[in-house]
C-alpha cells in the first residue's frame, strides 16, 4: 500500500502502477468499520482501490468541529494495510485548494447545487454552506483520482443523494463513473458508526441509542395494521417521543426527525413511495445524524 501526499505522485502512480480506473473511497479519516465496509465494497469491484483521507475545511461551518476533528493518519493506515488497498491519498489543504481557502470558500458558495441539497430543510438548513464544500471537494477528488467507481455510505444520506445528482448532471462524468451506495454499519446495540462517536461520554453514548431506536419506531409506525392506516405524522411523532424520552441532553437538541421521499428528500403525505426516516440531534455537545429506509406500503 502506497501513501501519497501530493497530486504529482498521484498522477505518476495512476500511470506507472495501473491505478487508473480505480475504485475510490473518499473519507475524512478517523476510520472505523463503516469506512472499512466501503473499502470492502470497492475491493469487490476487482479494481485497484484508492482511499482518500482529507478533513475538508470548506464543509465545516465557523462554529463546527474542524479544529478538533480527529486526525489519526497512522492508525488509519494500519487499518487500511489490513485490507487490499493499493494507495492512500492524504493530501494537504494546499494540495486540494492551491488558490487558498478564501478562494475555495467563495467557489463552494457559488456552486449551483441540485435541489436535493438546497430545499429539504435538513442538513442544508442546519449546516448552511456544508454541501457547497462537499460538492467542491468531491469534484476536486474525482478530477485528481478519476475513478471508475466511488463508494459512499447511506449514513450521510443527503450527501449521498447530492453526489448522485451532481454526477448524473454531468454526462461526461456519469459515463466514466459509477456512484455506489453502501449500507450504514452499526454497533451491536444499533448506534450508527461515526468518527464523531469518540466525542461521546459514557452517558452521551447511552442517550445516542435513541436515534436508532427512534428510526426503528418510525419503521414500525409505517407498518401499522390494516385498520390503523400508517400515517407519516404518527411516525414522526413516534420518533420525537423516543428522542425526548432519552434524557435531557437529547431532549433539548432534536434538529429534525422526519420522514421524507427517499429520492427528493421532500415531505411526503403517505408511505406509497420509498421513504426515508432521517434524524439529526445533538447529544451533549456532539451532533449525530442517522437515517433508515422505510419500505413503501401499497
Ligand atoms: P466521513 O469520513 O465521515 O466523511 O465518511 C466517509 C464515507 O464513509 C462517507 O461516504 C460516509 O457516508 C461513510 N460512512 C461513515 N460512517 C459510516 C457507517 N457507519 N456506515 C457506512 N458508511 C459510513
Amino acid at each position: 500500500m502506497r501513501l501519497i501526499e501530493n497530486s504529482t505522485d498521484l498522477a505518476r502512480l495512476r500511470i506507472d502502477s495501473g491505478l487508473d480506473r480505480c475504485a475510490f473511497v473518499p473519507t475524512m479519516g478517523a476510520l472505523h468499520e463503516g469506512h472499512a465496509s466501503l473499502v470492502r465494497a470497492a475491493i469487490a469491484t476487482g479494481r485497484p482501490v484508492v482511499v482518500s483521507i482529507f478533513v475538508n475545511p470548506t464543509q465545516f461551518g465557523p462554529n463546527e468541529d474542524y479544529g478538533r476533528y480527529p486526525r489519526t493518519l497512522a492508525a488509519d493506515c494500519a487499518l487500511l494495510a489490513g485490507l487490499e488497498v493499493a494507495a492512500v491519498y492524504a493530501p494537504s489543504v494546499e494540495e486540494i485548494y492551491p488558490r487558498g481557502l478564501e478562494a475555495a470558500a467563495r467557489e463552494a458558495a457559488s456552486l449551483a447545487l441540485p435541489e436535493v441539497a438546497l430545499t429539504p430543510q435538513l442538513e442544508d438548513a442546519c449546516r448552511p454552506g456544508h454541501f457547497g464544500g462537499v460538492a467542491l471537494v468531491v469534484n476536486r477528488l474525482f478530477e485528481l483520482v478519476d475513478p471508475a467507481t466511488a463508494h459512499f455510505g447511506e449514513k450521510d444520506f443527503q450527501q449521498l443523494r447530492l453526489i448522485e445528482e451532481c454526477t448524473r448532471a454531468d454526462p461526461t462524468r456519469a459515463n466514466r463513473l459509477e456512484i455506489c451506495r453502501c449500507p450504514t454499519i452499526r454497533e451491536a446495540d444499533g448506534l450508527a458508526m461515526s468518527s464523531r462517536n469518540r466525542y461521546l461520554s459514557d452517558g452521551d453514548r447511552l442517550s445516542a441509542l435513541a436515534l436508532s431506536r427512534a428510526l426503528a419506531a418510525a419503521a414500525d409506525a409505517a407498518v401499522a395494521g390494516e385498520d390503523d392506516a400508517p400515517n407519516v405524522a404518527a411516525a414522526e411523532r413516534a420518533m420525537h417521543e423516543i428522542l425526548r424520552a432519552s434524557g435531557p441532553a437529547i431532549n433539548c437538541a432534536i434538529e429534525y426527525a422526519v420522514v421524507r421521499d427517499a429520492c427528493t428528500l421532500r415531505p411526503v403525505a403517505d408511505f406509497s413511495q420509498p421513504t426515508r426516516a432521517l434524524i439529526a440531534a445533538r447529544v451533549g455537545s456532539t451532533r449525530l445524524i442517522d437515517n433508515r429506509a422505510i419500505a413503501p406500503r401499497r
